[in-house]
């Protein structure tokens, strides 16, 4: 039988790889040893510490409830954990009901959408962005109005940009700084004009703050949960995938605002039954052990980045070298009118090289393309000679 699907499915994005997938499959036909840089997920393992703790909390024989629902019988440490790094790392002080724990941020965008959006309304998300925000308002059939991130303005988003009847009608506002996939940061003072914004027009200021500890040359990323008064407007997802290693063990938290903060949790209460409690006992290890297990980690990427970036800039890119994130966001030669899946086609047809298109991230990703910092130092260095190598 051919089931007839939602026709919510049908409104998600399509596939825009789908085509260099193709090229990719007939390069690979014709022998080319294809190198693929496009996807963010972290290649060197978990740190031991955190491991070890997982490995001890699922023997644990004194945990009797080792195998159990993660939400029935929580783990203490993991929220205490996460409101000591908050006050740590930012100097934010969290009562128990503005934390709750999620298996992962994008598990987390797209059930919260559930919790805060009624079919019809109006969402504001940036254009280019982390796709899942549209997707979350797809789910809840509301509707996305896209703010564009402009290389002239920093990618920041313009907040007096934002029509009236825009800002009249929407009731949540998403941001991601350090932002993936244009590397921008944001400051404490934009983080404060966003919080003035949402105060002004009643709308939730939702900050994906996935790549807060990604960070090179001695920069330091802020929470919006840092300005004064952010708790009445605004949360913050929290990621350990990217600072830890840790993409395939599901973990994060949302912290800020108490009723969103608690809607979220009632979809989560009624939709799934939490993280493993061994995974809480090693991601609370993680969070306490930040200030060890962060650094080695950053001084990796920041070597590949410079790596990245050196070569691009020799070969005729003027790029600065991002603060922030795993990534390296450029603009596509001139040659290709703009056309960020023409410049990648191109790119793996001559380099066999594989690199994300801008255009994936929304309309106004077109005319750049995504590096990311996510594979071995040689893989990487030979995709730049690669590269470089075949300039024109
Ligand atoms: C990777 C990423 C996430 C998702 O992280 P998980 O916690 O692994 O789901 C969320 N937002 C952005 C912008 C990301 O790049």
């Amino acid at each position: 039988m051919d089931i007839e699907l939602s026709g919510r499915l049908r409104k998600l994005p399509p596939y825009l790889f789908a085509d260099l997938r193709r090229v990719e499959a007939e390069a690979r036909s014709r022998g080319v040893k294809v190198i693929r840089i496009a996807i963010g997920d972290p290649d060197n393992p978990t740190p031991d510490p955190v491991v070890e703790e997982l490995c001890r909390a699922v023997r644990d024989p004194a945990d009797p409830n080792r195998h159990r629902y993660g939400c029935d019988v929580p783990v203490e440490q993991f929220p205490q954990a996460i409101r000591n790094f908050c006050k740590r790392r930012y100097g934010v002080t969290l009562r128990e009901d503005q934390v709750v724990a999620t298996s992962g941020s994008k598990d987390a965008i797209a059930q919260f959408a559930l919790a805060v959006l009624n079919p019809g309304d109006l969402a504001i998300a940036p254009s280019p962005g982390y796709p899942t925000y549209n997707i979350g308002h797809v789910f809840a059939s509301a509707v996305t109005y896209q703010v564009p991130l402009l290389r002239s303005n920093g990618f920041l988003v313009d907040f007096d940009a934002i029509p009236l009847e825009v800002r009249r009608l929407a009731k949540v506002l998403w941001l991601n700084y350090p932002n993936n996939p244009t590397t921008a940061v944001a400051d404490l003072d934009f983080f404060r004009r966003a919080v003035e914004f949402g105060r002004a027009n009643n709308i939730l200021i939702c900050h994906d703050n996935a790549y807060g500890e990604n960070t090179y040359d001695g920069y330091r990323a802020p929470s919006i949960l840092q300005v004064d008064g952010a708790d009445e407007v605004a949360v913050e997802f929290f990621s350990l995938s990217k600072a830890f290693n840790m993409t395939g063990w599901r973990v994060g938290f949302l912290a800020g605002n108490t009723s969103a903060v608690r809607g979220l949790r009632t979809v989560k209460d009624n939709s799934d039954n939490g993280t493993l409690r061994a995974i809480q006992f090693a991601a609370a290890k993680a969070l306490d052990s930040y200030e060890r297990i962060v650094p080695p980690i950053n001084a990796i990427y920041q070597k590949r980045r410079d790596l990245v970036v050196d070569a691009l800039n020799a070969s005729g890119w003027n790029l600065q070298k991002p603060k922030a994130t795993i990534y390296v966001w450029a603009p596509v030669p001139e040659k290709y009118h703009g056309s960020s899946a023409a410049f990648a086609a191109d790119l793996l047809e001559r380099t066999g090289v594989i690199v994300t298109p801008g255009l994936g991230y929304g309309q106004w990703g077109e005319g750049f393309f995504r590096i990311s910092l996510t594979y071995p130092d040689a893989v990487l260095a030979e995709a730049m000679n690669r590269i470089v190598k075949t300039k024109d």
